[in-house]
């Protein structure tokens, strides 16, 4: 099902719930819905920019001159085939690794309360505790932006850290096939549950503290350190859990993430990252980079085109 919002404010589709208005946001909900909305928009030459959850995103307060599919279905869209999964990416990740534990299939049960949906987490190769989506994903169909579609495999998406190679180009995933282990479901039950207890009291509550998740990537190895090390760990010794920016600031359990206080907006976000990014550069000579994405236009950098 497609609904068309008229002048929406994206801060109502955002877990940061920051950015102003866009001329039209277009919800779709399946791969069907997706490829028409994307076909139509190309035929009639209206550019756009898709987002899933939007949880790691911070839109500017002018919002974006584009159109905006809105790709999230309220309900899981999902198939077993086998040991196989094939799950529409609009699909709400946590649904998909709920699914997985009721049906005993292995190897996605570290996304347990992890945001956004699951075409989000395949674009930036999402994860935790040394896990990430890539490693289970074994195909995908894929849209250009004039809603062509195309069957791809894992080694299409190049995938690194919190990276892969559709955050370069402009395609979209409309749907993933996961390949999984079967598992006992009452030990991934239990599992799951420890993840979230662990989880609640790590990150911050979306309901009390809006945010984006960590702000910045972990810090890759240098010939001083051959392990990624983390970045909170720098920021918290340059200081830089005490600095503040207007309403945004920095969230007490844990240095790499910004919160939104009372009256905060994008634009203080943006120049509290920039502060964080000063103290650990003035400090370990480190140049810290971001993992959350920076929508529309921001006082001294423009940031365009993000996909
Ligand atoms: C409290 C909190 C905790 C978090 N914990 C983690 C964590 O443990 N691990 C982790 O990896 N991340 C974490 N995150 C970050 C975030 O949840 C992930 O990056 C998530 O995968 C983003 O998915 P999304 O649907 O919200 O993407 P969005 O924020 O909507 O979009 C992000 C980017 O992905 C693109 N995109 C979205 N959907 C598609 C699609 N179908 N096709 C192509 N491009 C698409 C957008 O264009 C945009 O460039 C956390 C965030 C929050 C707020």
């Amino acid at each position: 099902m497609m609904k068309h919002i008229p002048n929406a404010r994206l801060s109502d589709y955002t877990t940061f719930q920051l950015g102003g208005p866009c001329s039209c946001l277009i919800e779709c909900q399946s791969p069907d819905d997706l490829q028409k909305t994307i076909a139509t928009l190309s035929k009639n030459k209206t550019p756009f920019i898709l987002i899933g959850g939007g949880s790691n995103l911070v839109v500017s307060d002018s919002g974006v001159t584009t159109a905006v599919i809105r790709y999230l279905s309220e309900e899981p869209l999902i198939e077993r085939v086998g040991n196989e999964v094939i799950v529409s990416a609009s699909t709400i990740l946590d649904d998909l690794a709920l699914f997985c534990v009721s049906e005993g299939l292995t190897g996605l049960n570290y996304t347990t309360g992890i945001p956004g949906t699951v075409g989000g987490a395949v674009v930036g190769n999402a994860g935790a505790w040394g896990k990430q989506v890539g490693d289970v994903l074994s195909s995908a169909v894929i849209l250009d932006k004039s809603g062509n579609s195309k069957q791809v495999d894992r080694s299409y998406f190049a995938f690194q850290y919190r990276h892969s190679h559709l955050k370069e180009s402009d395609e979209i995933v409309a749907s993933v096939s996961f390949t999984l282990t079967p598992a006992d479901p009452l030990v991934l039950a239990k599992e799951r549950s420890e993840i979230v207890k662990l989880r609640a009291e790590k990150h911050p509550d979306l309901t009390r503290f809006p945010c984006a998740g960590s702000f910045f990537r972990n810090i890759e190895p240098t010939p001083k350190a051959d392990r990624r090390q983390v970045t909170g760990g720098f920021l918290e010794d340059a200081g830089g859990k005490h600095l503040k920016v207007g309403g945004a600031q920095i969230f007490e359990k844990h240095a790499n993430i910004i919160v939104k206080g009372p009256g905060c907006t994008a634009q203080d976000v943006f120049d509290l990252h920039l502060q964080m990014m000063k103290v650990v550069k003035d400090k370990f000579d480190l140049q810290l980079n971001r993992e959350v994405r920076f929508v529309g236009d921001f006082r001294d950098h423009k940031h365009e085109g993000f996909w």
